[in-house]
This record gives C-alpha cells, sequence and structure tokens, in this order.
C-alpha cells in the first residue's frame, strides 16, 4: 500500500512524531509513505515525496512540522479537491494520514467523502478543541510554555503590585486559556465561550481581590475573547480607572517548541496507531484520547460541536485567586 501524510493548518509541537511514527510503522509492515509538503497546497501543487525511515532522524523532539504546513483557501472548492483526489490516484496513493485541526479534517471528510480516498486523521492543534478526543497534539507543550511565561510574569507583578494582562492564542476555543489560568494561579480569565465573563464582572472581581489586600493580579484573555483582547482589555481599563498596568501578547511563543513527553508520546501512538487501522482496511476516521486509552471516532464527528471548557474549571480560577 501506498500511503500519504501531511500536516495542515496551524503547526504544533509533536507532529513530527506522528510523522516519524507514521513513516516507520508502515515500513515494519512494508508499506511506502509519501510526504505531502504543505498541506492541502501542497497536494494541490504535487509536492509529494517518498519519505525514507532514515528521514525521519532526530525529529521526535523538535517542534512545527518538517512537512511544513499551510493554509489553503482553494481547498473549499470541490473542483480543487477534484483535482487533489486526482494527483493522489496519479501517484497510486490509496490513503492519507491527516494531521491537523478541525479545518484540516474538515477537507479530509469532504475528500473521502467525494472521492473515496482513504483517510485517517490525527488531531495536532494546541487548542485542543476537538469533538471525541480529550487531548490534541500539542496542547500540552503550548499549556506549559504559556505557564512557563507567566511565571517569570508573576514575578514582576508581584514584586511591582502590577496587573498584567497575558493574552493566550485561543480565537474561538478558551480551553487553553483557563487551563493556563489555573496552573499559573490567575486572579481571572476571559474566553469566547464565557457566558458571564463581562467587563463588569472582570473589574469587580479585581477590586474585590484589591479590598482583600492583593496588590498585584494576572488577568489570563484568550485572543478571541468577546469582551477584547488583551489590549483593548488594557486601554479600556487605563481609561477608565487609570491603572499603571501591562499587556503582554505570549504569541507565536506558543506555538513552537520542543514538544513535551506527553505530546511525543501520543503524537508516537496516533502515527503508528492510524497506519495499523488503515492496513487493516479501516477508513475515514480520526484518532484521540478518551479517559486515557486510545480511541478513535468517525471522521464526520469532526463536524459535532465542538467541547468547551468545563465551566467548573472557569469558576475554580475566582475561588482560588482569593
Ligand atoms: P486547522 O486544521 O488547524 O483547524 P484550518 O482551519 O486553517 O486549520 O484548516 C486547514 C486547511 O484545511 C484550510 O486551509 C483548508 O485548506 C482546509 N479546510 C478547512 N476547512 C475546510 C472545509 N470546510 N472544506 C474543505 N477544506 C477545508
Amino acid at each position: 500500500m501506498k500511503l500519504g501524510v501531511l500536516t495542515s493548518g496551524g503547526d504544533a509541537p509533536g507532529m513530527n512524531a506522528a510523522i516519524r511514527a507514521v513513516v516507520r510503522q508502515a515500513d515494519a509492515l512494508g508499506h511506502e509513505v509519501y510526504g505531502i509538503y504543505r498541506g492541502y497546497q501542497g497536494l494541490l501543487d504535487g509536492d509529494m515525496a517518498p519519505l525514507a525511515t532514515r528521514s525521519c532522524a532526530n525529529i521526535l523532539q523538535r517542534g512545527g512540522t518538517i512537512l511544513r504546513t499551510a493554509r489553503c483557501p482553494e481547498f473549499h472548492q470541490p473542483e480543487r479537491r477534484a483535482d487533489a483526489a486526482g494527483r493522489l490516484k496519479a501517484v497510486g496513493i490509496e490513503a492519507l494520514v491527516i494531521i491537523g485541526g478541525d479545518g484540516s479534517f474538515r477537507a479530509a471528510e469532504a475528500l473521502s467523502r467525494e472521492h473515496g480516498i482513504a483517510c485517517a486523521g490525527i488531531p495536532g492543534t494546541i487548542d485542543n478543541d476537538l469533538p471525541g478526543t480529550d487531548r490534541t497534539l500539542g496542547f500540552d507543550t503550548a499549556l506549559n510554555t504559556a505557564v512557563e511565561a507567566i511565571d517569570r510574569i508573576r514575578d514582576t507583578a508581584s514584586s511591582h503590585g502590577r496587573l498584567f494582562l497575558v493574552e493566550v492564542m485561543g480565537r474561538s476555543s478558551g480551553i487553553l486559556a483557563v487551563h493556563t489560568a489555573i496552573a499559573c494561579g490567575a486572579e481571572a480569565v476571559l474566553y469566547p465561550e464565557s457566558p458571564d465573563d463581562t467587563y463588569e464582572a472582570l473589574v469587580s472581581q479585581l477590586h474585590a481581590n484589591w479590598i482583600r489586600g492583593k496588590r498585584s493580579s494576572i488577568v489570563v484573555v484568550a485572543e478571541g475573547d468577546g469582551v477584547g483582547n488583551a489590549m483593548a482589555v488594557g486601554a479600556r481599563l487605563e481609561g477608565d480607572y487609570g491603572l499603571d498596568l501591562r499587556v503582554v501578547v505570549l504569541g507565536h511563543i506558543q506555538r513552537g517548541g520542543s514538544p513535551s513527553a506527553l505530546d511525543r508520546i501520543w503524537g508516537s501512538r496516533w502515527g503508528s496507531e492510524a497506519v495499523l487501522r488503515l492496513a487493516r482496511g479501516e477508513r475515514d476516521f480520526y484518532l484521540g484520547e478518551v479517559a486515557g486509552a486510545m480511541a478513535a471516532q468517525p471522521i464526520s464527528r469532526v463536524l459535532d460541536p465542538h467541547p468547551v471548557p468545563a465551566k467548573d474549571l472557569g469558576a475554580l480560577v475566582s475561588v482560588l485567586a482569593r
């Protein structure tokens, strides 16, 4: 069997571990793997080449993706997906392993439904917001990166008795923000799915902490929060109360870096499992972790509503900030 593997959408630490496992598990079973470069854009351009086991040496511990990644708006057009399927068939690739997030899996779902390409998805996104899995590649690493950065900011916040607003990634998901807030003992967290994180609620929370004698605070803000991003919330607080606050946008610091042990382990397990299942004739699924165990979902499950941060976690942030 000839397999293709691609990484698509935002890069996430652990993607290389998954690529390596796909290539080496396939090699162990006697299958051939083609690396497709720059995600669906590379597939459309025919940018692909066989990947030997040796070409995956020394990548397990590296962030990013050796296959590179891209966003490819053209892939939303059915005609372009037909071109992509044609590219795969011309090379004799029967099955595709897609390492990416929600959008990448939607593309895979369309490719399999419209053109019969067998697809296996490996969840790769630092947002951890896919249905049917407790974990996605990169989340654990990004969480630890954000926490380490905020621990440093905390030293300055307490030394100066200052308010810091720290923006973490998450355009439509607050899962990273909420977990970061718990792990670094933030005083408040603002995230898109929270119904009650209004500007007024934030002000009263910070005020209550001040009355209790707290002189420094850290507010974690998900970039897509409805109240505004960290810059906007900071400007409003400065304008309204003349606070001497600081805004830090962690931005792309969170995306890269050497993957955590957990991201390496799950990347390796998922890469191998994808190949084992495809070799058994299974198709059109994506892998995940449910309650600590390997799990698989039909690829169409990506169309389900996405998980949101557990409500009790958001509430816990304020309780523990007292
Ligand atoms: P992620 O996979 O990290 O969620 P994106 O949402 O940017 O990242 O999706 C990656 C790529 O997948 C897009 O650039 C596009 O090529 C393709 N894609 C996303 N959504 C769809 C869709 N609904 N139909 C077809 N292709 C899609």
